[in-house]
């Protein structure tokens, strides 16, 4: 067995995980983080990709808004649609923040070309991944590295940024956490397709056939959602079908809009749920990302509440480990939570009003709670000081 000491265990090297270790790095804190997959596979992951101003502005102030500021879009707002009614909710006007569309697959890159810049020590490829003694001021982790070698990693501080089927949550022993479930009964199919995008700001729609998403990832390169059935086979939706149905439910034809169709390149259904585990933290074991919480993707949400909780850690584990400061790693759990659970309603919101579920009474009350939305100051200032993002620590 190979013995590595180090101030934070980091279990995952997602965006959680990789940004701690950056923001304890410049606060002097060392980490090792080990991760499962390859970094090609970690980077290569097509997930989320529209950034909140909270988020934003800590990778800027974390050195780390380059290419973000130069490849990355800075949208306004969003469309939100239903047949025959296209209303723009302008988020600069109404909350003077906006949102940014840069891929994770992006912000893992430069986080990853940042770490290794800085010598981070990233164990890739492990197996085995076990927490050890977490109520002691010894905890540690133990994994297989890639060539079959035990390793065992000794700290001050574990922390679960492992994603929703890490080993980190279900170390938290059953008497002591709590966990909140909701599943949806419907998933999504997204596409990554060759087109540049047929709209300047994202396209929410309802419609009787189910719910549409138009986003993007570049000036080249879109990305379309359509609400499909639970256990969908991907095989069941050939392009043209899939083509068919967004430009339905998009609304091609209406008011001239046109949606331009290209060559799909990427294709998958995600499920959609939402979770909480309570608390997130336990003995010298914290939690962060969606280690923690899963929300569905409507309200764009997972990577920015990812960030927003190692924006609240980092500071309070330099407190812990620097001054023996104990008070923000004491309210951690608490403090990361409010946001948590306001994201959690938001996302819900969202989708609950956008997605349909073959119920005639839930299809007018979603239209007449998205006329209210789009036809109301307060209702659309409450969404877009929502899908702008409320400050970290909020
Ligand atoms: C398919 C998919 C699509 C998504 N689309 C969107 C979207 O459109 N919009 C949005 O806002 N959010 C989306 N999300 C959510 C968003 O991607 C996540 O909220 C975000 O990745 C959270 O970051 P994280 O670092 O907490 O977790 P993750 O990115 O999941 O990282 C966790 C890391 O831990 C590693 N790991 C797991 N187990 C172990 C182990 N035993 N040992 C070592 N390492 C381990 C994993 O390999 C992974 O690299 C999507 C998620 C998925 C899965």
């Amino acid at each position: 067995m190979s013995g590595m000491r180090t101030e934070v265990a980091i279990v995952g090297a997602g965006p959680a995980g990789l940004l701690l270790s950056h923001l304890l790095a410049q606060d002097g804190v060392d980490s090792v983080v080990v991760e499962r997959q390859s970094r090609q596979h970690v980077e290569a992951r097509i997930r989320a990709g529209i950034l909140e101003h909270s988020t934003v502005q800590l990778l800027d102030a974390a050195g780390l808004g380059e290419r973000l500021h130069r490849d990355g879009f800075e949208h306004r707002g969003i469309y939100l649609q239903w047949p025959g009614e296209r209303h723009h909710i302008d988020f600069l006007d109404r909350v003077g923040r906006s949102v940014w569309v840069y891929g994770q697959t992006q912000v893992t890159k430069d986080l990853g070309r940042a770490r290794e810049a800085d010598g981070q020590r990233i164990l890739y490829e492990v197996s085995q991944t076990a927490v050890h003694d977490l109520e002691s001021d010894t905890p540690s982790v133990t994994c297989v590295d890639r060539d079959g070698a035990d390793v065992r990693i000794d700290a001050a501080v574990v922390v679960g940024c492992d994603g929703s089927f890490g080993p980190c949550r279900a170390a938290v022993p059953e008497a002591v956490r709590r966990t909140w479930e909701r599943v949806y009964p419907y998933s999504w199919l997204g596409i990554l397709a060759d087109v540049a995008p047929s709209t300047d700001d994202l396209i929410y729609a309802w419609h009787p056939d189910g719910f549409a998403l138009h986003s993007m990832r570049s000036a080249i390169v879109s990305r379309l959602y359509l609400q499909v059935p639970n256990g969908t086979d991907v095989e069941t939706w050939p392009d043209d079908r899939i083509w068919a149905a967004l430009a339905t439910r998009l609304g091609h034809g209406q008011d001239g809009w046109q949606l331009t169709p290209g060559p799909i390149t990427e294709k998958s259904v995600l499920p959609m749920r939402s979770y909480v585990q309570t608390p997130m933290r336990y003995g010298n074991l914290f939690l962060a990302g969606d280690a923690a919480h899963i929300v569905p993707p409507t309200g764009a949400k997972g990577l920015n509440l990812a960030v927003a909780d190692v924006g609240l850690l980092a500071p309070a584990l330099v407190a812990l480990l620097r001054k023996k400061d104990t008070a923000l790693a004491e309210a951690y759990s608490d403090t990361a939570l409010r946001r948590v659970w306001r994201c959690t309603h938001f996302s819900w919101w969202m989708t609950t009003m956008l997605h349909t579920n073959g119920d005639p009474f839930d299809e007018q009350l979603q239209l007449s709670q998205l006329r209210w939305v789009a036809g109301s100051d307060a209702g659309a200032q409450g969404l877009a000081e929502n899908y702008a993002g409320l400050p970290i620590g909020f």
